[in-house]
Protein backbone atom coordinates (compact mmCIF):
# COMPACT_ATOMS: atom_id res chain seq x y z
CA UNK A 1 0.00 0.00 0.00
CA UNK A 2 1.38 3.62 -1.09
CA UNK A 3 1.77 6.26 1.55
CA UNK A 4 -0.77 8.30 2.65
CA UNK A 5 -0.13 11.83 1.68
CA UNK A 6 -3.22 13.68 2.83
CA UNK A 7 -6.11 12.40 5.10
CA UNK A 8 -8.80 14.52 5.60
CA UNK A 9 -12.11 12.61 7.72
CA UNK A 10 -15.06 14.80 8.54
CA UNK A 11 -13.53 18.07 8.07
CA UNK A 12 -16.33 20.84 8.40
CA UNK A 13 -15.10 25.07 8.31
CA UNK A 14 -17.37 27.64 9.35
CA UNK A 15 -16.41 31.10 8.89
CA UNK A 16 -19.69 32.25 10.22
CA UNK A 17 -21.14 31.04 12.80
CA UNK A 18 -24.23 28.89 12.49
CA UNK A 19 -23.03 28.39 8.80
CA UNK A 20 -21.01 26.50 7.14
CA UNK A 21 -17.67 26.59 3.62
CA UNK A 22 -17.82 22.90 3.79
CA UNK A 23 -19.28 20.11 5.63
CA UNK A 24 -18.27 16.98 6.60
CA UNK A 25 -15.82 16.39 3.73
CA UNK A 26 -13.75 13.27 4.03
CA UNK A 27 -11.26 11.67 1.79
CA UNK A 28 -7.59 10.79 1.11
CA UNK A 29 -4.76 10.91 -1.26
CA UNK A 30 -1.82 8.64 -2.01
CA UNK A 31 1.59 9.21 -2.95
CA UNK A 32 1.43 9.97 -6.75
CA UNK A 33 -2.08 10.49 -7.44
CA UNK A 34 -4.11 12.53 -8.95
CA UNK A 35 -7.11 14.10 -7.11
CA UNK A 36 -9.50 17.29 -9.06
CA UNK A 37 -11.61 19.01 -6.45
CA UNK A 38 -14.69 19.80 -8.68
CA UNK A 39 -18.14 21.84 -7.84
CA UNK A 40 -20.02 24.68 -8.17
CA UNK A 41 -18.83 28.61 -7.12
CA UNK A 42 -18.94 28.80 -3.70
CA UNK A 43 -19.09 24.73 -3.25
CA UNK A 44 -16.13 25.33 -0.47
CA UNK A 45 -13.21 24.17 -2.88
CA UNK A 46 -10.84 26.60 -2.08
CA UNK A 47 -11.55 26.72 1.66
CA UNK A 48 -10.42 22.86 1.34
CA UNK A 49 -7.13 23.63 -0.03
CA UNK A 50 -6.72 26.57 2.48
CA UNK A 51 -7.56 24.45 5.17
CA UNK A 52 -4.96 21.45 3.56
CA UNK A 53 -2.20 24.26 3.89
CA UNK A 54 -3.50 25.36 7.62
CA UNK A 55 -4.60 28.66 6.41
CA UNK A 56 -8.16 28.00 7.48
CA UNK A 57 -8.81 26.36 10.83
CA UNK A 58 -11.38 23.27 10.89
CA UNK A 59 -14.43 24.21 12.91
CA UNK A 60 -14.64 19.69 13.54
CA UNK A 61 -12.36 17.00 11.80
CA UNK A 62 -8.60 15.90 11.15
CA UNK A 63 -6.15 16.63 8.25
CA UNK A 64 -2.82 14.63 8.53
CA UNK A 65 0.09 15.52 6.11
CA UNK A 66 1.95 12.67 5.19
CA UNK A 67 1.19 10.74 8.42
CA UNK A 68 1.33 13.58 10.98
CA UNK A 69 -1.58 15.88 12.11
CA UNK A 70 -1.78 19.15 10.87
CA UNK A 71 -0.95 20.58 14.17
CA UNK A 72 1.96 18.89 14.15
CA UNK A 73 3.18 19.12 10.80
CA UNK A 74 6.29 21.47 9.91
CA UNK A 75 7.55 20.36 6.57
CA UNK A 76 6.18 22.57 4.80
CA UNK A 77 8.44 22.81 1.85
CA UNK A 78 7.25 19.13 0.72
CA UNK A 79 3.86 21.26 -0.34
CA UNK A 80 3.77 23.69 -3.37
CA UNK A 81 0.93 25.82 -3.53
CA UNK A 82 -1.04 27.84 -6.36
CA UNK A 83 -3.55 30.13 -4.56
CA UNK A 84 -6.44 30.86 -6.40
CA UNK A 85 -5.77 34.73 -8.44
CA UNK A 86 -2.25 34.62 -7.79
CA UNK A 87 -1.89 35.88 -11.32
CA UNK A 88 -4.09 39.29 -10.89
CA UNK A 89 -2.20 39.88 -7.97
CA UNK A 90 1.25 39.49 -9.54
CA UNK A 91 0.72 40.36 -12.83
CA UNK A 92 1.31 44.31 -11.95
CA UNK A 93 4.37 43.66 -10.31
CA UNK A 94 7.56 44.91 -12.47
CA UNK A 95 9.90 41.64 -11.41
CA UNK A 96 10.94 39.21 -14.09
CA UNK A 97 10.72 35.60 -14.45
CA UNK A 98 13.70 34.80 -13.30
CA UNK A 99 13.56 37.56 -10.00
CA UNK A 100 9.94 35.54 -8.73
CA UNK A 101 11.61 31.87 -9.31
CA UNK A 102 14.97 33.21 -7.61
CA UNK A 103 12.66 34.61 -4.44
CA UNK A 104 10.82 31.21 -4.09
CA UNK A 105 13.95 29.00 -3.70
CA UNK A 106 14.90 27.13 -0.81
CA UNK A 107 18.92 27.22 -0.78
CA UNK A 108 19.44 23.53 -0.95
CA UNK A 109 16.37 21.98 -2.09
CA UNK A 110 15.35 24.35 -5.23
CA UNK A 111 15.61 23.06 -8.93
CA UNK A 112 17.77 25.10 -11.08
CA UNK A 113 15.45 27.82 -12.93
CA UNK A 114 16.10 26.69 -16.50
CA UNK A 115 15.55 23.11 -15.11
CA UNK A 116 11.85 24.24 -14.11
CA UNK A 117 10.76 26.26 -16.37
CA UNK A 118 11.27 23.40 -19.14
CA UNK A 119 9.25 21.11 -17.06
CA UNK A 120 6.36 23.19 -17.49
CA UNK A 121 6.83 23.47 -20.96
CA UNK A 122 9.11 26.35 -21.72
CA UNK A 123 11.09 25.26 -24.94
CA UNK A 124 13.40 28.61 -24.44
CA UNK A 125 13.80 29.08 -20.80
CA UNK A 126 16.53 31.17 -20.65
CA UNK A 127 15.29 33.96 -22.91
CA UNK A 128 11.71 33.73 -20.77
CA UNK A 129 13.88 34.05 -17.48
CA UNK A 130 14.17 38.01 -18.78
CA UNK A 131 10.75 38.72 -19.14
CA UNK A 132 8.85 41.08 -16.98
CA UNK A 133 5.90 39.03 -15.65
CA UNK A 134 3.34 41.68 -17.36
CA UNK A 135 5.08 40.71 -20.59
CA UNK A 136 3.50 37.09 -20.52
CA UNK A 137 -0.11 35.52 -21.94
CA UNK A 138 -2.56 34.15 -19.45
CA UNK A 139 -0.95 30.79 -20.14
CA UNK A 140 2.76 31.67 -19.87
CA UNK A 141 1.95 33.14 -16.50
CA UNK A 142 0.24 30.00 -15.27
CA UNK A 143 3.11 27.91 -16.32
CA UNK A 144 5.59 30.34 -14.14
CA UNK A 145 3.58 29.85 -11.08
CA UNK A 146 3.31 26.49 -11.50
CA UNK A 147 7.31 27.12 -12.40
CA UNK A 148 7.23 28.75 -8.99
CA UNK A 149 5.46 26.09 -6.61
CA UNK A 150 7.68 23.17 -8.25
CA UNK A 151 11.16 24.95 -7.53
CA UNK A 152 11.78 23.34 -4.54
CA UNK A 153 10.92 20.12 -5.75
CA UNK A 154 7.40 19.59 -3.20
CA UNK A 155 5.85 16.32 -3.01
CA UNK A 156 2.37 17.42 -2.57
CA UNK A 157 1.15 20.12 -5.32
CA UNK A 158 -2.08 21.98 -4.77
CA UNK A 159 -3.13 24.14 -7.73
CA UNK A 160 -6.23 26.50 -6.83
CA UNK A 161 -8.27 26.91 -10.25
CA UNK A 162 -4.92 26.87 -12.58
CA UNK A 163 -6.83 27.42 -15.85
CA UNK A 164 -8.85 30.00 -14.76
CA UNK A 165 -6.97 32.65 -16.63
CA UNK A 166 -6.45 30.38 -19.88
CA UNK A 167 -8.44 30.27 -23.05
CA UNK A 168 -10.73 27.43 -23.92
CA UNK A 169 -7.86 25.27 -26.18
CA UNK A 170 -4.94 25.55 -23.84
CA UNK A 171 -6.46 24.23 -20.65
CA UNK A 172 -6.82 20.51 -21.85
CA UNK A 173 -3.48 21.05 -22.48
CA UNK A 174 -2.14 22.48 -19.17
CA UNK A 175 -4.14 19.70 -17.87
CA UNK A 176 -2.09 17.08 -19.86
CA UNK A 177 0.83 19.05 -18.65
CA UNK A 178 -0.36 18.65 -14.82
CA UNK A 179 -0.76 15.19 -15.67
CA UNK A 180 2.27 14.32 -17.66
CA UNK A 181 4.47 16.08 -14.05
CA UNK A 182 2.04 13.48 -11.93
CA UNK A 183 3.62 11.03 -14.08
CA UNK A 184 7.09 11.94 -14.57
CA UNK A 185 8.20 13.41 -11.42
CA UNK A 186 5.63 11.33 -8.93
CA UNK A 187 4.37 14.16 -7.42
CA UNK A 188 1.01 14.17 -5.44
CA UNK A 189 -1.35 16.77 -7.07
CA UNK A 190 -4.43 18.01 -5.75
CA UNK A 191 -6.05 20.61 -8.16
CA UNK A 192 -9.13 22.57 -7.41
CA UNK A 193 -10.92 23.40 -11.27
CA UNK A 194 -14.66 23.91 -12.57
CA UNK A 195 -13.35 23.06 -16.35
CA UNK A 196 -14.86 19.28 -15.72
CA UNK A 197 -14.98 18.52 -19.54
CA UNK A 198 -11.05 18.98 -19.90
CA UNK A 199 -10.51 16.29 -17.51
CA UNK A 200 -12.98 13.95 -18.44
CA UNK A 201 -10.77 12.30 -20.33
CA UNK A 202 -8.57 11.04 -17.60
CA UNK A 203 -10.99 8.63 -15.99
CA UNK A 204 -9.16 7.14 -13.25
CA UNK A 205 -7.98 10.02 -11.56
CA UNK A 206 -9.85 10.79 -8.43
CA UNK A 207 -12.73 13.48 -7.99
CA UNK A 208 -13.97 15.07 -4.83
CA UNK A 209 -16.84 16.49 -5.81
CA UNK A 210 -18.06 19.62 -3.15
CA UNK A 211 -21.57 21.71 -2.89
CA UNK A 212 -21.24 22.69 1.08
CA UNK A 213 -22.68 20.13 2.95
CA UNK A 214 -22.47 17.63 0.22
CA UNK A 215 -19.55 15.75 -1.20
CA UNK A 216 -18.35 12.73 -3.49
CA UNK A 217 -14.95 10.88 -3.84
CA UNK A 218 -14.60 8.49 -6.06
CA UNK A 219 -13.61 8.47 -9.85
CA UNK A 220 -14.18 10.08 -12.67
CA UNK A 221 -15.46 7.62 -14.50
CA UNK A 222 -17.71 6.87 -11.38
CA UNK A 223 -18.84 10.50 -11.52
CA UNK A 224 -19.51 10.81 -15.20
CA UNK A 225 -21.77 7.62 -15.20
CA UNK A 226 -24.10 8.85 -12.33
CA UNK A 227 -26.30 11.46 -13.99
CA UNK A 228 -27.84 11.99 -10.44
CA UNK A 229 -24.34 12.92 -9.22
CA UNK A 230 -23.89 15.23 -11.84
CA UNK A 231 -26.96 16.94 -11.13
CA UNK A 232 -26.08 17.10 -7.77
CA UNK A 233 -22.99 18.93 -8.24
CA UNK A 234 -24.30 20.82 -11.08
CA UNK A 235 -22.37 19.66 -14.25
CA UNK A 236 -24.00 19.12 -17.23
CA UNK A 237 -24.08 15.28 -17.74
CA UNK A 238 -24.14 15.15 -21.72
CA UNK A 239 -21.17 17.26 -21.33
CA UNK A 240 -18.99 14.85 -19.31
CA UNK A 241 -21.06 11.59 -21.55
CA UNK A 242 -19.26 12.22 -25.21
CA UNK A 243 -15.68 11.21 -23.57
CA UNK A 244 -14.24 9.41 -27.11
CA UNK A 245 -13.02 5.99 -25.72
CA UNK A 246 -9.36 6.33 -26.94
CA UNK A 247 -9.37 9.67 -24.98
CA UNK A 248 -9.65 7.24 -21.71
CA UNK A 249 -6.39 6.62 -19.31
P1 LIG B 1 -15.17 27.83 -3.97
O1 LIG B 1 -13.67 27.75 -3.96
O2 LIG B 1 -15.83 26.51 -4.20
O3 LIG B 1 -15.71 28.87 -4.94
P2 LIG B 1 -14.83 28.95 -1.32
O4 LIG B 1 -14.15 27.90 -0.55
O5 LIG B 1 -14.01 30.10 -1.82
O6 LIG B 1 -15.66 28.29 -2.51
O7 LIG B 1 -16.00 29.56 -0.44
C1 LIG B 1 -17.00 28.75 0.19
C2 LIG B 1 -17.95 29.67 0.97
O8 LIG B 1 -17.25 30.28 2.04
C3 LIG B 1 -18.52 30.80 0.12
O9 LIG B 1 -19.85 31.04 0.53
C4 LIG B 1 -17.65 31.98 0.47
O10 LIG B 1 -18.35 33.18 0.35
C5 LIG B 1 -17.33 31.69 1.95
N1 LIG B 1 -16.03 32.26 2.33
C6 LIG B 1 -14.83 31.98 1.76
N2 LIG B 1 -13.83 32.65 2.40
C7 LIG B 1 -14.43 33.37 3.39
C8 LIG B 1 -13.95 34.26 4.39
N3 LIG B 1 -12.63 34.54 4.51
N4 LIG B 1 -14.85 34.81 5.24
C9 LIG B 1 -16.17 34.51 5.14
N5 LIG B 1 -16.69 33.69 4.21
C10 LIG B 1 -15.85 33.11 3.35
Amino acid sequence: MTEIVVRVRDLSVSYVRGSYAVKGVSFEVHRGELLYILGPNGAGKSTILKALIGAVKPSSGTIELFGTPIERFREWWRIGYVPQNAQAQLSRTPVSVEEVLRASRIPGRAMDAKEVLRLVGFAEPVEVLRRPLFQLSGGQFQRVLLAMALINAPQLLLLDEPTAYIDITGVSEFIRLINELNREMGTTVITVTHDVSAITAHRSSMVLCVNRDRSFFGTIGELVASEELCNVYGFHVLTLGHVPESGEK
